[in-house]
């Protein structure tokens, strides 16, 4: 059995002010005061997990240790396993130019599908969402969403290597699906209709 949430404050340990908004809309109907730890100014951990979930955790448990409100943290990648998980919880890491030492998202993009040749194009991206307390009991929930990747890259919506990400069951990549329509199937999604069912529903 889950730990519920019953407090009247969360911070959401994140400066993405995009992603803060999100969760903010989120949990509006649970009436959840949700501060950034942007806004608390609280340090940002070094993030050296293993998997998704660590790394979720090792934010959740800083967040509220430093503020001593409950704290949400997110952690999210693609994986290829047919290359060993690559990029994996390096994702963002991934996509940096040598050249520029600027995230760049068609170089990681033509990057794994360089190093991806004739492997297996199967994938999918993953969302670790972890809920973490001040007296360290924590609530950690993964979400996935499976696909397969796609070359040339098509699409202009979405972010990072969703225009070379098709889920299955669909024909576009998540660069070219309308926001709502990934926003329903997606890792993050799935992680988080798990997080609410456990923790936010009564
Ligand atoms: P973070 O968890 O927000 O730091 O995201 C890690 C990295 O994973 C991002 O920079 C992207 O490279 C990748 N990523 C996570 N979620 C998505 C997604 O929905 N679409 C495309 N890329 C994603």
């Amino acid at each position: 059995m889950s730990r519920k949430f019953d407090e009247k404050k969360l911070v959401v340990a994140s400066h993405n002010a995009g992603k803060v908004r999100e969760i903010r809309e989120l949990l509006e109907p649970y009436g959840v005061e949700v501060f950034s730890s942007k806004e608390l100014e609280l340090s940002e951990p070094v993030e050296d997990g293993e998997t998704f979930i660590a790394n979720a955790e090792i934010k959740s448990k800083s967040a509220t240790s430093e503020s001593g409100l409950v704290a949400l943290a997110d952690d999210s990648g693609l994986v290829v396993p047919s290359i060993g998980g690559i990029p994996g919880i390096h994702s963002a890491r991934y996509a940096v130019n040598p050249e520029t030492n600027e995230r760049d998202f068609s170089y990681g993009m033509a990057r794994l599908n360089n190093e991806l040749g004739d492997h297996d194009r199967g994938a999918y991206f993953a969302c670790a969402l972890s809920l973490a307390w001040p007296d360290g009991h924590v609530e950690t929930f993964e979400g996935r969403v499976h696909g397969c990747l796609t070359w040339p890259i098509r699409g202009e919506n979405g972010f990072g290597y969703d225009p070379m990400f098709i889920a299955d069951g669909y024909d576009d990549t998540f660069g070219e699906m309308e926001p709502n329509e990934k926003h329903s199937i997606s890792h993050r999604a799935d992680a988080f209709k798990k997080l609410i069912d456990a923790c936010f529903k009564s």
